[in-house]
């Protein structure tokens, strides 16, 4: 997608503050973080969103909310983290490129909002 920004960031042709990379995910700062730690897992693969997911796709999320686990047990919030993925412009999503929000190290809130 040539036009995608999380694809950009992907094929390292925009910066990104990248804390993790695997064959599937690469993992990257929030440009605009929310928390302490505030991170999105991105798959390498573009996806424009949840509603996009087919049945192939199920190992790849798997992946992502496992890294996401991981990622807060290195950081030391495993104990208190949020994952997020917003889904739509009227939840929020401006990226059309599916990303797992990670974020930790404050208390959080419910509802959302
Ligand atoms: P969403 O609104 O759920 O689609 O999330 C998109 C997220 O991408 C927002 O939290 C933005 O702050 C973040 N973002 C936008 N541009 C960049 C960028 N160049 N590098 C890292 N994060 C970004
Ligand atoms: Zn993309």
């Amino acid at each position: 997608m040539e036009e995608c920004l999380f694809c950009k960031i992907v094929a390292g042709e925009i910066p990104g503050a990248i804390v993790h990379q695997d064959e599937h995910l690469v993992v990257f700062k929030d440009i605009n973080p929310q928390a302490p730690m505030h991170v999105l897992i991105v798959p390498r693969r573009h996806i424009a969103s949840l509603n996009d997911l087919t049945p192939e796709d199920d190992n790849l999320t798997g992946e992502m909310v496992r890294r996401a686990a991981a990622l807060a047990k290195e950081r030391g919030f495993a104990d208190g983290y949020r994952t997020v993925f917003n889904c739509g412009a009227k939840a929020g999503q401006s990226v059309f490129h599916i990303h797992l929000h990670v974020l930790g190290g404050r208390a959080m809130t419910w509802p959302p909002g």
